[in-house]
């Protein structure tokens, strides 16, 4: 990501770009390895499914059914009610209509801070103060339709140029040639913004006009060769660190535990860390075996402390 120094006080540095030396980033530009594993930020093949990553999960859906396990899909949590010290129910919201569910543990990839919001009887206000301090970026990707022949060979490119708004540029079909059509391809223009800001709001039609005067200007495609464009906006994409973010998991992290053990924070927004697929689904198998009894893993450090990092399995870049 070359966002990030070795004494980047969030540990961010050394989570997203572990193994990489100036040495090695140096030798690898040099000498391109095509089957280097080690170094995360320098792999350049990996395997990817067919139509993308959630063919994992919907393979996982059918066989927890197959399993004669309900997964219920298009429902939000919006309460979690606890009496002496144990998660008691859910509560739910489905086409409008909420309802509960009683629960014996509950494992929570929803943002940590609504997670704590929807708890009823609510948290004491420090603990509230604590889960409204938690920021996020978030995520705007203008994608682009053009003729096969105007993508490039890599899967994203990182954008610099203080000239444009883009940060980077993927080529999906570089990612798997059945995401596209024939001949074509699918420019993905990401952008990091704040929910509600200027471009966040900006009409559809004229954040693509934007994504193709961008393309132009970057001299990676020209206007005329979109055929389509589609916005899509993903708020809190990232869980942000700032200053405050690990006094305020912390404070969090203790009121869950002193006060709904049986509530286990897992994943990315989950746990408010910077963790890609791997360690996000990680944590929630190693909770999984917590809860059977099976082992008593820290959770909060995998992705941090040594034992649990993958140093050989890289995962990709975002
Ligand atoms: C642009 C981008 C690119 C990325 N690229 C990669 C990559 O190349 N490789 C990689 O390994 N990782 C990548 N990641 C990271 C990866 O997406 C995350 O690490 C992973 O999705 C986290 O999994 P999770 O289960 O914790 O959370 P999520 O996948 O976010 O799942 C949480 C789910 O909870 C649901 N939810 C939230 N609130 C509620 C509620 N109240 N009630 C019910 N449901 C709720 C959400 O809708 C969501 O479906 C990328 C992320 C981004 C944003």
């Amino acid at each position: 990501m070359g966002c990030a120094s070795g004494r980047n006080p969030s540990g961010l540095g050394a989570q997203r770009i572990k193994n990489l030396s100036l040495f090695k980033a140096i030798l690898n530009a040099l000498t391109p390895n095509r089957n280097q594993k080690d170094i995360t930020s320098l792999i350049e093949e990996f395997k990817y499914p067919k139509y993308g990553p959630g063919m994992m999960w919907e393979r996982a859906r059918d066989k927890v059914e197959a399993a004669g396990i309900p997964v219920v899909m298009n429902t939000e949590v919006v309460g979690i009610r606890h009496d002496d010290g144990q998660a008691t129910a859910l509560v739910l919201r489905r086409d409008g209509q909420q309802f509960e569910v009683a629960c014996d543990n509950v494992i929570s990839s929803m943002p940590f801070s609504a997670l704590l919001r929807g708890m009823n009887p609510a948290p004491p206000a420090d603990v509230i103060a604590a889960a409204d301090g938690l920021g996020y970026r978030d995520f705007m990707t203008v994608a682009l339709v053009v003729p096969e022949s105007e993508g490039f060979p890599d899967n994203w490119i990182y954008i610099h140029d203080p000239g444009v708004e883009v940060g980077r540029v993927q080529n999906f079909g570089s990612w798997s040639p059945y995401l596209v059509k024939d001949g074509k391809t699918c420019l993905g223009l990401e952008y990091f913004v704040t929910e509600g800001d200027k471009l966040w709001t900006s009409a559809d039609d004229d954040l693509i006009e934007l994504g193709k005067r961008e393309l132009e200007t970057l001299g990676l495609s020209k206007a005329q060769y979109c055929e389509q464009g589609f916005v899509v906006r993903m708020p809190k994409a990232y869980p942000m660190y700032d200053g405050t973010y690990k006094a305020n998991v912390e404070t969090m992290r203790k009121w869950v535990a002193d006060n709904a053990p049986n509530v286990w924070p897992v994943g990315r927004n989950g746990m408010h860390r910077y963790n890609n697929q791997d360690h996000s689904m990680y944590t929630a198998m190693l909770t999984v075996e917590n809860i059977l009894g099976e082992a008593d893993h820290d959770i909060w450090s995998v992705n941090v402390e040594a034992e649990y990092h993958e140093e050989k399995v890289g995962d990709s870049s975002e």
